[in-house]
C-alpha cells in the first residue's frame, strides 16, 4: 500500500451532518456508522486524526437569541450541544473499534477529557482519534473558527 499523503489531519463536521439535514432527528445513527467505517479507512492507513464536532443539529445561540435568549447563554447551549454530538461519534468509531479520546474546551470531567495540548497530541501520536467538544470555549464563536 502507498503511504498516506498526509500524516496527520482535521475533520471539521457539522452538527447537521449527523442528521444528514432531516430535522426531526437529532442524530441518524446509520449515517454515524457510514463516517466511522471512512475514517476507520484513514485511521488503518496510519494517519493521526482529530476531529472538531459541531452542535447545529441539536442547537445553535444566534438563532435563540430572537427567543429572549442571552447570547451568551445559547452560545453555552451551543457547546453542549457539540459535547452530546462527541460523545455519539466516540461511541460509533468505538463500536467499530477505534481508540479514541473526547476532549472538551469546557471542563465536564466525569464526560470527556479537558483539553491539554500536549496530551492531545500524544493521543494521536499513539493512534487514538481525538475528538473535539466545546468548540473555543469561548461564546460568540464557532466550531469552524475552532477548527
Ligand atoms: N459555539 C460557541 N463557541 C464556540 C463554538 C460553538 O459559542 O467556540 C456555540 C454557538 O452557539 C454555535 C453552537 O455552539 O452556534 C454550535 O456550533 P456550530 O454552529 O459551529 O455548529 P455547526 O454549524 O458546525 O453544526
Amino acid at each position: 500500500m502507498a503511504a498516506p499523503s498526509y500524516k496527520r489531519i482535521l475533520l471539521k463536521l457539522s452538527g447537521e451532518a449527523l442528521n444528514g439535514g432531516n430535522k426531526s432527528e437529532v442524530i441518524d445513527f446509520s449515517i454515524l456508522d457510514s463516517y466511522a467505517l471512512e475514517i476507520k479507512r484513514i485511521a488503518d492507513e496510519g494517519v493521526q486524526i482529530a476531529i472538531v464536532i459541531g452542535g447545529g443539529n441539536i442547537f445553535r445561540g444566534a438563532s435563540v437569541e430572537k427567543s429572549g435568549i442571552d447570547r451568551v447563554q445559547g452560545d453555552y447551549m451551543g457547546m453542549l450541544a457539540t459535547v452530546i454530538n462527541g460523545m455519539a461519534i466516540q461511541s460509533t468509531l468505538e463500536k467499530h473499534g477505534l481508540y479514541t479520546r473526547l476532549m472538551s474546551a469546557i471542563k465536564m470531567e466525569q464526560v470527556c477529557e479537558p483539553l491539554i495540548r500536549r496530551r492531545a497530541v500524544r493521543h494521536l501520536e499513539k493512534g487514538r482519534i481525538i475528538i473535539f467538544g466545546a468548540g473555543t470555549g469561548n461564546p460568540y464563536f464557532t466550531t469552524d473558527t475552532t477548527a
